[in-house]
């Protein structure tokens, strides 16, 4: 059971609803008219609030910006067939948020702050709740040290807000990536395994170098030989070669465990796949492709939920996909997305009625 959560609601006198067009939502572009926020000091979670976006007035020393103090999740909201909201497995980002919070010497948010304070500000929001097929209520939760000194020291004070933002078909054609053998993004012992803010300022070099050679996105390898595959930029990253899928293990602590991975690992096992977590070299990977063995190379994040790769280029060599006949990432695609919006039965219990 969820303890009770106080929670002071103050709401908008004028909604922004209306001046939005629901079939131009740029990922992240919009947010709706109210937000969750509360601060902790004296070492609690004080009051709880709901109330309109608004900016907020940090000191110029907040420790944050320096020291970066900040960790976040992506969550999704949707409706089904009637109407009615449902978040997708909140509890697995709530775990996963206090881990976070854990590595970065943040407090843990309880329970009824993250779930029941995000399920009262979707339910007040759930008009801004998409109700075409793709689209979808993005929920940011996240927290930030709100310390105004100059000292770098594990903070006193932090700020947890959740932000709402409607969001239209993520750009999901098919991309290309290439094998990132200079730039990393994380190593054993760091923070690769937690979503804190300074694992994605550190990776916006690399992707940069990548568009500008005409690739949307790295695979990242391993920090130390460069040679085990990772991630694809900010998802989990699957290989389906020959009847297998194989996808990296969490062993190392140096890779995000994704919710979108862990949903796509159950959905393929159900539809008959032999799903195998263990390290991938890359040069089984090219071996792989060179037998014609290798038949799909996909990432899987909540923004995208999967993205296919139709070109992945090892040093000189360049492995090409018609992703058109592609079986097991079109599949996984399908069923969460008919999963998320009500049309098939929810036998994992990943639906979180609002
Ligand atoms: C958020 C994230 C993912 C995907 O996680 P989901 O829970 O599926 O959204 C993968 N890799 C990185 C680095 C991420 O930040």
């Amino acid at each position: 059971m969820i303890a009770e959560l106080d929670l002071q609601v103050t709401k908008t006198g004028k909604s922004k609803l209306n001046e939005i067009d629901f079939n131009n939502l740029p990922f992240g572009k919009f947010l709706t008219d109210h937000m969750l926020e509360v601060d902790y000091a004296d070492g609690e979670w004080k009051q709880a609030h709901i109330k309109p976006v608004e900016n907020l007035s940090i000191s110029p020393a907040n420790s944050a910006i320096h020291y970066g103090q900040s960790i976040f999740e992506g969550i999704k909201a949707y409706k089904d067939a009637d109407g009615k909201p449902f978040i997708f497995r909140p509890y697995d980002n709530f775990r996963r948020f206090n881990l976070s919070a854990e590595r970065m010497q943040m407090p843990a948010i309880p329970e009824e702050l993250f779930i029941e304070g995000m399920r009262r500000l979707v339910d007040l929001e759930k008009d801004w709740i998409p109700m075409k097929s793709d689209y979808s209520l993005y929920i940011r939760p996240f927290m930030f040290s709100t310390d105004s000194t100059l000292g770098v020291k594990a903070a006193e004070t932090y700020k947890f807000i959740i932000l709402l933002s409607p969001t239209g078909p993520y750009y999901s054609v098919p991309v290309k990536v290439y094998v990132e053998d200079t730039y990393t993004r994380a190593a054993r012992g760091g923070v690769g395994f937690v979503k804190n803010a300074g694992n994605y300022g550190a990776s916006m070099m690399a992707t940069a170098v990548a568009k500008k050679q005409g690739y949307d996105q790295v695979l990242w390898m391993d920090a130390y030989e460069h040679k085990y595959a990772q991630e694809i930029g900010t998802m989990n990253v699957f290989f389906v070669i020959g009847n297998k899928v194989v996808t990296p293990d969490l062993q190392s602590g140096t890779i995000l465990e994704g919710v979108t991975r862990d949903s796509a690992i159950e959905v393929l096992r159900e539809e008959g796949y032999e799903v195998v977590e263990q390290p991938v070299h890359i040069d089984d990977v090219v071996r792989a492709y060179e037998a014609g063995e290798l038949k799909e190379v996909f990432g899987t994040g909540t923004a995208a939920t999967i993205s296919m790769i139709r070109e992945l280029k090892y040093e000189d060599f360049v492995m090409k996909f018609d992703t058109d006949t592609w079986k097991a990432a079109p599949a996984v695609k399908r069923i969460l997305t008919d999963i998320r919006e009500g049309r098939r039965e929810d036998t994992h219990g990943w639906m979180f009625k609002v």
